[in-house]
């Protein structure tokens, strides 16, 4: 959003190359629409799965609740949730860098942290180099030296539950009646979420207090826990196994004089629903155009800091409150209250306006949507 608005950016990536870990894989309908502008959509779709369907399962009986975002078609040119690995955006943007002659991009070159003057910025590189600029972006992930560095607090809470990701090329739709590629799956022992990528089903389990991360990670635990979802004679092959903590936590503040934070700096949350990255993609697309539009002197600076309340009032209102809903129902403590979760999603699935509703709450739609105004403030439009 800086160098397409004519802003001169040096990107900084302390990895030496960029990171391919396992990390996000769904992009929702508005984040697409987003960022169609870059005309990124087609290299994504064509290594990617689109996937219009999601569906909430019970374990043991199958189905419960099917949402096609397919009815959405009015409102996004982007009717479907596009399963992506977060790695292959990053892959097809560095190229797109690398064809602009105002962005520099340099791999291993860690900040420690950054300082406000006023009239300038400046991040200071663990190397000892000091970058003086007219602005400086935080998006160096939840971990964020910036933040840290600006002593910002990064309120929340800790879920109880870790949460386990493993991931499998064994092709489960061949075992699970009418398998979508996004699933919520209830169960009153182990909820899980059953999520395809091109080339392999992935499944994020709870672990709880009484098991530490190794015993998670162990061979019987994962071959007992993919056993769970379809019994095999033969041992499942994973691809991959991680096991991480759960956290809701906001900056105290997303701005502060000439330093802009965006992403998991700013904000992280509950991966249930998968919004996260999403939400980092619409404040960068906001506090970028807004921030280009400061710098080329078209708005005030006030504007900025109004435009990075809002998407503030977002992280909290609507992506915590809606990711720990998720989180909820899904981990439902008694069987009744599973149930009840169970039965009125399947009420809201059947009701065409319900559903509806539902679904332009859950494809982040209304997200977008909240911040119409503003986004059209900054040039930006949006679809719908
Ligand atoms: C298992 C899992 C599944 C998820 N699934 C989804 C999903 O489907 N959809 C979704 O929207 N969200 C999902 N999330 C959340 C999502 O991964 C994050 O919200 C997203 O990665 C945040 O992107 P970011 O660019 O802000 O931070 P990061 O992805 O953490 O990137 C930060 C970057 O900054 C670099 N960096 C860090 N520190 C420094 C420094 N000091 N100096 C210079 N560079 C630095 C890092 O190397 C990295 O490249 C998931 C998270 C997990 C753990």
């Amino acid at each position: 959003m800086l160098a397409s608005g004519g802003i001169d950016v040096t990107l900084l990536e302390a990895a030496p190359e960029l990171p391919r870990e396992l990390r996000a894989s769904t992009f929702h309908p508005a984040t697409l629409d987003l960022l169609d502008r870059f005309g990124v959509i087609d290299e994504m779709v064509q290594r990617g799965l689109v996937a219009p369907r999601f569906a909430y399962r019970d374990r043991r009986t199958g189905v419960v609740a099917e949402f096609n975002l397919g009815m959405l078609d009015d409102v996004t040119d982007h009717p479907f949730r596009l399963q992506c690995e977060q790695y292959k955006l990053c892959e097809i943007m560095l190229d797109r860098f690398r064809s602009m002659a105002n962005v520099d991009v340099r791999f291993g070159a860690e900040v420690v942290g950054a300082v406000d003057h006023g009239d300038t910025a400046a991040a200071h590189l663990a190397s000892g180099e000091t970058l003086v600029a007219d602005a400086v972006v935080a998006a160096d992930g939840a971990a964020s030296a910036v933040r840290k560095s600006l002593g910002l607090g990064f309120d929340g809470m800790t879920y109880e539950d870790r949460y386990l990701v493993l991931s499998t090329p064994f092709e489960m739709a061949d075992h699970l009646d009418d398998l979508a590629y996004v699933n919520y799956i209830s169960d009153p022992e182990e909820w899980l979420v059953l999520l395809r990528t091109v080339d392999l089903w992935r499944a994020l389990f709870p672990v709880g207090d009484g098991e530490a991360d190794d015993e998670a990670l162990s061979d019987p635990s994962v071959q007992r826990r993919l056993n769970g979802i379809v019994h095999r004679s033969e041992p499942y092959d994973v691809a991959h196994r991680t096991i991480y903590r759960v956290h809701q936590r906001v900056a105290d503040r997303f701005l502060v004089g000439r330093v802009v934070l965006m992403g998991d700096a700013a904000h992280i949350n509950n991966p249930l629903g998968g919004m996260g990255m999403n939400g980092g993609i619409h404040d960068a697309v906001l506090l970028g155009a807004s921030l280009a539009a400061v710098l080329r002197g078209d708005i005030g600076a006030d504007r900025l800091s109004h435009h990075a309340e809002l998407r503030r009032a977002l992280a909290v209102d609507y992506v915590r409150r809606h990711t720990h809903e998720n989180a909820q129902s899904l981990a439902a403590p008694d069987g009744a209250a599973r149930q009840r979760a169970l039965d009125h999603l399947a009420a809201t699935a059947a009701a065409p306006d319900e559903a509806r509703a539902y679904m332009l709450q859950a494809s982040m739609i209304n997200a977008v949507h909240a911040m119409s105004a503003e986004l059209e403030e900054v040039g930006v439009f949006t679809t719908g």
